[in-house]
């Protein structure tokens, strides 16, 4: 345990009970998702039933009340473990903003059926295909119109719709010309994707190499009641920053439980494999880059504990959760070429199970934020450097 100031008798007992829980999803169950190219919808079942993803969903809307620092416990056993939390963590990182800034209204009818299981709020809608990472440029509309908000527009690289019966989406309420700022004018809505696939809302999917459940979205005339819309209208974009470091922070401790994940099987199959006479790892040309991965991921984990201390204090987190996203994404990258090298053409049969989880890693570096904007964050809000957009 790397995380001194946390109860670590709690921790530990988070690790056991979501390990005991992945034992019955075992490599198989995830290597035949893959290769069918399916939803692992048994393990995302059990870990809801068990009450898992509902960690911070505060006691009174009938979650366990837990911080981040329990929250990123569960996702890093999901991915130590061999699994793949890209399949559920939107669900945590969604609730924030609903948490944070919808009305008590809202919280009441949605987050305690989302903490039994009963909805899933799985998705999120920011990215656009022709604006990127330049969010505030979003072309996606929504118009008042009576009771009604009309949205029109598009949208891409959307996870998880077919999987969600809600999404939290981004669009312009106001019109980027007509505002002072241009992170003003922008606002978030609930969007009941039961009720509006079909009726306003196209979902195509998009394969990808991940296997993960992402989509395009066109929206032709969307109708959403009025009370669809989360906190203030206008204010979209800085709620949906406020939930930020949070998904940050959780995404680094995925990415520290698939590093562990590469270092265990790459240092075990040194172990095993003899050519020349000897163990493979017995050359140092093979344990340095399996040593190194270790060390980057340690110390990786040492900035993710700080992001969680932080966030859990209601401190601003912010830069202690780009930098722990940073250093995990990297390490666990790193830690997945020392494994797939290791295990030379073996890293290449699926049934080692080392290419998927090294495809899943590679991800963290461009989604959901890229490194280079977290670089430019650290130039601009750590380092006083102009900001270069
Ligand atoms: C599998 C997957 C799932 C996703 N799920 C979701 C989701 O659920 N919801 C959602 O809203 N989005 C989602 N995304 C989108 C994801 O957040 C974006 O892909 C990511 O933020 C990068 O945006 P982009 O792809 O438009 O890249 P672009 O903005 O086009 O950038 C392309 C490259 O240029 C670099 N770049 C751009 N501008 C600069 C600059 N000024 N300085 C330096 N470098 C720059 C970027 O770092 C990147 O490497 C998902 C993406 C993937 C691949």
């Amino acid at each position: 345990m790397t995380n001194d100031n946390q109860n670590a008798e709690e921790l530990n007992a988070i690790r056991e009970g979501v390990r005991a829980l992945c034992a019955e999803f075992p490599a198989e169950y995830w290597r035949k998702v893959d290769e069918q190219k399916g939803f692992p919808e048994a393990f995302v079942e059990a870990l809801t039933r068990a009450g898992w993803l509902a960690a911070m969903i505060p006691a009174e809307y009938g979650g366990s009340g837990l911080g981040l620092a329990e929250a990123s416990v569960i996702l890093e056993e999901v991915n130590r473990c061999g699994g793949n939390s890209g399949t559920v963590h939107g669900q945590m990182y969604n609730m924030f903003t609903l948490l944070r800034n919808g009305s008590e209204a809202q919280k009441r009818e949605y987050l305690p059926k989302i903490a039994a299981g009963e909805l899933r709020l799985q998705s999120m809608g920011v990215t656009e295909p022709t604006t990127g990472t330049d969010t505030t440029r979003i072309k996606t509309t929504a118009v008042k119109k009576g009771d009604r908000y009309v949205i029109n527009g598009q949208k891409v690289w959307i996870s998880r719709i077919q999987h969600s019966d809600l999404m939290i989406l981004l669009a312009r309420t106001t019109p980027l010309a007509e505002v002072k700022k241009k992170s003003e004018g922008m606002s978030i809505f609930l969007v009941d994707l039961r009720e509006a696939i079909g009726n306003g809302l196209t979902v195509q999917p998009i394969a990808n190499m991940v296997n993960h459940e992402t989509n395009e979205l066109f929206f032709d005339n969307l109708e959403l009641p009025a009370e669809s819309l989360i906190g203030e209208e206008g204010k979209g974009f800085r709620y949906i920053l406020d939930g930020l470091n949070a998904e940050r922070t959780l995404i680094a401790a995925e990415c520290i439980g698939d590093g562990r994940w590469f270092v265990d099987k790459a240092s075990q199959y040194a172990r095993d494999r003899v050519v020349f006479g000897r163990p493979i790892g017995q050359n140092q040309g093979v344990q340095f880059p399996i040593a190194e991965a270790h060390i980057e991921i340690e110390a990786a984990d040492l900035m993710r504990w700080r992001a969680c201390r932080e966030y859990d204090a209601g401190l601003n987190a912010g830069a202690s959760a780009n930098m722990a996203k940073y250093l995990a994404a990297k390490a666990s990258w790193e830690a997945a070429n020392a494994c797939l090298q290791t295990h030379g053409g073996f890293g290449f049969a699926c049934e080692y199970d080392v290419e998927r989880k090294f495809r899943e890693t590679r991800l963290y570096q461009v989604a959901p934020i890229s490194t280079n904007l977290i670089l430019s964050y650290v130039a601009e809000h750590q380092l006083d450097l102009p900001r270069s957009f």
